[in-house]
Order: C-alpha cells, then structure tokens, then sequence
C-alpha cells in the first residue's frame, strides 16, 4: 500500500468512527433520505439554506462505513457553500468515484479519498449515497425559492 494510500485509508476510517455533522437538523430547509438495497445503507441528509447558500447540513442514518465516512465528509464540505459551488463539488465527486476525472480535484479535499472505491462498483452507490440526496434537497429548496 502507498503512502497517498495509507492516509486515504486513515480519513475514511476517522470519519466512520467520529463522524461529523450526525444528527437532526432543526427547522430543515429541506431533507431527503436515500437508501441503498445492495448495502443496506440509509443516509436522510437535512439542508438549511438561505439565498442559495446551505448554511446547515447534517446527515442521520445506519449503513457501512464507506457509506457513512462518505456523509461526514460530504457534511464537512458542503457547509458554507453556495449552491452553484456544492452542485459542482457534487458533480466532481460523482465523476471521482466513477473512474471519471473530476474538474478540480483539490477543491474535493478530504472526499478524494474515496477515489478508491471507483475500483469496487458495488461499493460506489455507497459513496454516492449522501452526495444524491444532499443533491436533491439543493434542487428542492432552489424550485422552492
Ligand atoms: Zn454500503
């Protein structure tokens, strides 16, 4: 295992066993869940948003630690953006962990460390499954406003 290897591992596993931004979200924006039937995964992502922008976003759910290290991370990148940046930072990671080649792969920080279940297509809908629901809540507050 190479060193970029290695602390990938070590961010991945931080952030399933300490996960950041877990819980609810009071006076959400908007939530939405999104499950996983070849994993068991379910990850409910609640955004608060104002002006376009997501000031708040927190994820609750039980699932595997690729699944939820992937939400914490999401949580941890997502806060502060405006939409326009998330929906970029969202679309970059989809490609990411689609074998793809993101944009801009330094403004993904701690997300690139998924990169790796590219090479596993079972495993990638459990990266994914934070990223497609914070996604939707974006587009149902951005229809709502
Ligand atoms: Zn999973």
């Amino acid at each position: 295992m190479d060193r970029l290897e290695m602390l990938y591992r070590a961010v991945i596993m931080q952030h399933s066993q300490t996960p950041q931004n877990k819980g609810e979200l009071a006076d959400a924006s908007a939530e939405k869940t999104a499950y996983n039937p070849t994993c068991g995964d379910m990850t409910k992502v609640q955004i608060k948003a104002d002006d376009e922008k997501i000031d708040e976003v927190q994820f609750d759910g039980e699932g595997c630690a690729i699944s939820m290290a992937s939400a914490s991370i999401m949580t941890d990148l997502l806060k502060g953006k405006t939409f326009e940046d998330a929906l970029a930072l969202i679309s970059d990671f989809t490609k990411l962990v689609s074998g793809g080649e993101p944009e801009d792969k330094q403004a993904l920080s701690e997300a690139a460390a998924l990169q790796g279940v590219a090479q596993f297509p079972t495993r990638i809908r459990c990266a994914q499954l934070a990223w497609k629901a914070v996604e939707d809540a974006i587009y149902q507050v951005a229809r709502n406003e």
